[in-house]
């Protein structure tokens, strides 16, 4: 275990910045030490809520079973909630240039021109005046939550003591493996200790590169064995896949412009990254997810989420076209192809009746191939599914009628990753992954439209 450093950071000790602060226990080993509640990556406990937020009623969705082949339970649907007026009329003048007095002579030769030909509000835009109040509650629920995150620093969002895995990038990918489950971690920040840098962020991703190239080159087996996680790069080339582009974000920065970065390189996690005022070298402080970020949102923000109280029928918030599924019965192996062909990180389990029975999430990948069992892909989802951690937190179902400050609600209270969309009988009809509600949360009604493009789930 020697290419893993585990460095246990004290928060609650910490200068205010996070480069002067002290790290202790700097080469401890990771290996036996588990999931504990003090992780800087997948800690067990929500971060520390600034303002306690107070008590709030239960959540509306419903966790599906934690094992593999049970049927998820029926969710438990909000009534969509009503808008209580509705939006304002269309009155032409409202918003269209008001009529010039006319001096003699001046008379206009020709008819004003057709309210088709006036600059229009954008729906997005949701001009204040047409918008009934349950639009303009739900705007001022955005605007609340904008103006958080930029008030706060990605910093807030680490919990007062974590522990932060760091792997070699000379450690074989085959015991990288090992250690992240050893640890019941899904992702660790890399480091390049011979020109003491930076060098990225492990994630399933890679492990889905190195399962392509096995099966791309079935009879390298021997060298797959072999490869370090500084082949990462050449495997991406090999396979012909673009490099993950490796993002990263100062803590003391904006928690807004972490949010921005991962929604613009679709990046779920993204690592803080300092300089260390001593030896002006980088240090690696932490990583923060989307759904450490949410959770942050919704822990500590509450009065503006509770304002968000359209449902997501309404919202368009999802995929709910062109939906990649998968059965019990089929190859991880092509669970796999499918998450690389749509990029996508979560396949729902279907029976022949479009009934969702569970999901697939890249992260199982992990245990498939644990000690380099790369020919064990062909074993069916069902038998991978079964192979989960005892902790794991379930799948989380909602109905097209249900609002965004319950799905909130949920997040404050339980660990969701994504929300699976399904109707009164069981049946898949969408999913919502963390980054089509941090899209929404952040992009919105805003004019600035860089990154909205990707999936197009916005609408
Ligand atoms: P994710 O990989 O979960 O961050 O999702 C990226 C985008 O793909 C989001 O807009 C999701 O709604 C969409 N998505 C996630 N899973 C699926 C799936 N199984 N089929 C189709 N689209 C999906």
């Amino acid at each position: 275990m020697e290419n893993a450093r585990v460095p246990v950071a004290d928060k609650a000790s910490s200068s205010p910045s996070p480069s002067a602060r002290s790290r202790s226990g700097s080469s401890a080993p990771a290996a036996g030490t588990g999931a504990g509640a003090a992780s800087g990556i997948s800690p067990a406990g929500p971060p520390q809520p600034r303002h306690p937020a107070p008590n709030t009623t239960a959540a509306t969705t419903t966790p599906a079973p934690t094992s593999a082949p049970a049927p998820a339970p029926a969710p438990t649907h909000t009534p969509a909630s009503t808008p209580t007026s509705s939006a304002g009329g269309n009155n032409a003048n409202a918003n269209g240039p008001l009529p010039l007095p006319l001096r003699h002579g001046h008379e206009l030769p020709f008819v004003a021109p057709s309210s088709y030909l006036r600059p229009k509000q954008t729906s997005r835009t949701m001009s204040d005046k047409s918008a009934s109040p349950l639009d303009k509650d739900q705007m001022q629920g955005l605007r609340g939550v904008r103006e958080f995150l930029k008030v706060r620093t990605s910093y807030d969002v680490l919990p007062l003591s974590f522990r932060l895995v760091v792997l070699d990038i000379d450690l074989l990918i085959k015991k990288s493996l090992n250690i992240l489950i050893q640890n019941g971690i899904v992702s660790a920040p890399l480091w390049d200790s011979r020109n003491s840098t930076f060098a990225g962020l492990l994630t399933s991703t890679d492990y889905i590169n190195v399962i392509q190239y096995y099966c791309q080159f079935p009879h390298d087996l021997n060298q797959v064995d072999q490869f370090r996680l500084s082949s990462l790069r050449d495997i991406e080339r090999a396979i012909g896949v673009l490099p993950l582009e490796t993002v990263s974000v100062h803590p003391m920065r904006p928690l807004y412009e972490a949010c921005r970065r991962m929604l613009k390189t679709r990046a779920r996690r993204i690592p803080l990254v300092d300089i260390d005022g001593e030896t002006g070298r980088e240090t690696v402080v932490s990583v923060i997810t989307q759904y450490r970020i949410l959770k942050f949102i919704a822990v500590n923000n509450e009065q503006h989420t509770m304002l968000l109280k359209k449902p997501v029928r309404d919202l368009g918030l999802g995929t709910y076209k062109n939906l990649a599924t998968t059965t019990m019965n089929s190859s991880v192996l092509d669970v796999i192809h499918l998450m690389v062909k749509y990029n996508i990180s979560a396949v729902p389990v279907v029976d022949q009746d479009y009934r969702l029975l569970n999901v697939f999430e890249a992260v199982d990948v992990i245990p498939c191939i644990r000690g380099g069992a790369y020919d064990e892909l062909s074993s069916t989802v069902g038998e991978a599914l079964s192979r989960r951690a005892e902790d794991f937190g379930g799948i989380y179902t909602c109905g097209e009628d249900d609002r965004l400050d319950s799905i909130f609600d949920t997040i404050r209270k339980s660990r969701v990753h994504r929300l699976i969309v399904i109707d009164d009988d069981c049946r898949l009809r969408g999913i919502i992954s963390l980054s089509d509600i941090l899209k929404y949360v952040l992009l919105f009604g805003e004019e600035d439209d860089t990154i909205r493009g990707g999936s197009g789930s916005l609408r």
